[in-house]
């Protein structure tokens, strides 16, 4: 109850000798790097949100996602309300197709994990990134 809810894609993509994830930048304070992720409107269901948030935030269609099946949620404080943020892994399947910012990003990155967790500066999304990663590793 009074939860605040979103959800997101975690994306990544294999290039020949590398995993990269897709990071934006908020076009908000702290201006901070996340994967694409939105509020869940009254009638979604958290796959559904994440769908559509990241078609809006990254121009990214979920057909030209494969969906794994890790999801983890983070859970914080926005100005003293519960926030939880649920993301669903999922690797861009042809790597080379074009990210497109709403106005909600300032801009976006494909970083390999250390970099991304340079990046993703909170310590729950590091962790989250990781875990990702470890699970790439061994699928
Ligand atoms: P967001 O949920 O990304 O829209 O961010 C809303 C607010 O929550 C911002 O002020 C962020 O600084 C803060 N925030 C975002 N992600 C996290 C997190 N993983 N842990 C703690 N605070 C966060």
């Amino acid at each position: 109850m009074g939860e605040i809810r979103a959800a997101g894609f975690v994306i990544f993509r294999r290039l020949s000798n590398q995993i990269q994830y897709l990071l934006m930048q908020a076009s908000y304070e702290p201006f901070h790097w996340t994967p694409p992720k939105g509020h869940v409107e009254e009638g979604e269901d958290n796959m559904e949100t994440a769908k559509r948030e990241t078609k809006e935030e990254a121009g990214i269609d979920f057909k030209d996602l494969k969906l794994t099946d890790f999801t983890k949620s983070l859970r914080y404080e926005v100005k003293g309300k519960p926030k939880v943020s649920v993301y669903f892994l999922a690797e861009l399947v042809n790597p080379d197709t074009p990210v497109i910012l709403s106005h909600e990003h300032k801009a976006f990155d494909w970083l390999q994990i250390d970099d991304a967790c340079k990046s993703a500066n909170f310590a729950d999304m590091q962790e989250l990134l990781k875990e990702c990663q470890a699970y790439i590793d061994k699928v």
